[in-house]
């Protein structure tokens, strides 16, 4: 790693935040950590991050006005999603430094060119072809073969916007149903595991990448991650080496993450970047010197990365509607779990209220019982 930049923002610079959710929130605590106020921008009132915003604007993510005000009050942009509407980085790019940019954000929020980018980033993926029409599905289809997995191209999440093709027919009606086009089809991946893992890039190109995890999903929802994945050194070594082309190749300024399939072979294919914090990532907030949020923040105030060395083996599990907020009782007293939560009022079904960090001596995960560690999460 490289050494200080010449110029990180002074203490007490703003930090401008797009977005109000989780991400944005414990972006907003660890600038606090670093001496930084944030100013958060989102549409929400209460939203987890503002409650934590030394300033804040409740306005639409179009609103040129309140988006040039913002601008000018504070010394640096960055987001919390990557969905942020073109006219607003319009609007804003020619006034404030937005850290991404405009290159991260437009290759990550349509899996068209997110995948056309991971392929020349020399990150494999699994065969796609771009769907306009149904009778270019059925042409997809007969090229990549089933099953496969139909997807919206922009706004998918959580597994939204998508429907697994297993018979030709179940074509016309997935086609009818996901919106907007164009669909991308992709080859159904017969993964072992999804692995993922998360890079900071700094404004002088240094990059610091966290061990690659382990991630498990329930209703298409990331429940769990194992931190480090429980897959060969080769297989995490690989990951990480992509992770750090990728952020390169986007000249990212900031935190991202790649999710992988890890196929029986032991190959890795490429399928969504994500250029923010990302929740795999959330277990490093405990488990590694300079977590995510830390990264980032040093990242988008010019500042040199924290190392991203782990000190410890953790396990992070996502606090999730109703019955994530039950197991608070349980969770709380016990003294190698931290509890992050977010401040949302409403625990409904499929609602990220909080996660919760177990750390385990380095090294020991694997040795784990993982049904007695699970049982207690
Ligand atoms: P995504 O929105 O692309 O992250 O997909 C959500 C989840 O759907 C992934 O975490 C996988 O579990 C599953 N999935 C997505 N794409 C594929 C694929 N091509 N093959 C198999 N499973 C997939």
């Amino acid at each position: 790693m490289s050494g200080a930049l010449a110029t990180p923002l002074p203490p007490n610079s703003t930090i401008g935040i797009l977005g109000g959710g989780q991400l944005g929130r414990m972006s907003a605590l660890a600038a606090a950590e670093l001496g930084y106020r944030c100013h958060v921008y989102a549409p929400d009132a209460d939203s987890p991050g503002m409650q934590v915003a030394a300033a804040r604007t409740v306005a639409d993510y179009e609103d040129p006005e309140a988006l040039a005000a913002f601008a000018a009050a504070v010394d640096v942009v960055t987001f919390e999603f990557e969905n942020v509407p073109a006219r607003t980085l319009e609007i804003l790019a020619p006034r404030v430094p937005c850290r991404p940019g405009r290159k991260a954000l437009a290759v990550c929020q349509d899996r068209l060119q997110e995948k056309a980018f991971l392929e020349r980033a020399g990150v494999p993926v699994a065969p796609w072809r771009a769907v306009h029409d149904l009778a270019g599905l059925e042409a997809a289809m007969a090229e990549i073969g089933l099953p496969a997995v139909l997807k919206t191209t922009r706004l998918g999440y959580d597994g939204r916007g998508q429907a697994v093709l297993r018979r030709p027919e179940e074509a016309a009606e997935a086609f009818a149903r996901l919106e907007p086009r164009p669909l991308i089809l992709e080859a159904f991946v017969p993964f072992t595991q999804e692995i993922s893992a998360v890079a900071a890039r700094g404004l002088d190109g240094s990059v610091a990448v966290y061990d690659a995890v382990e991630n498990r999903h329930s209703h298409h929802i990331l429940d769990l991650s194992f931190a480090p994945a429980r897959v060969p050194e080769a297989v995490a070594g690989q990951a990480r080496r992509h992770v750090a082309e990728v952020a390169a190749a986007l000249e990212l300024v900031g935190v991202l993450a790649v999710e992988f399939f890890l196929l029986p072979d032991g190959r890795l294919l490429g399928n969504e970047i994500a250029p923010r914090p990302h929740n795999s990532g959330h277990w490093t907030m405990d488990a590694c010197q300079a977590g995510q949020f830390h990264q980032h923040i040093r990242a988008v105030a010019g500042m040199p990365l924290g190392s991203a060395e782990r000190h410890s083996d953790a396990v992070m599990r996502n606090l999730i509607g109703p019955e994530g907020m039950a197991r608070l009782p349980a969770l709380l007293p016990q003294p190698d779990v931290s509890v992050h939560l977010y401040g949302k009022q409403a625990a409904r079904a499929g609602r990220k209220m909080g996660h919760a960090n177990c750390l385990l001596p380095r090294g020991s995960l694997s040795a784990q019982d993982e049904g007695k560690l699970l049982a207690r999460l």
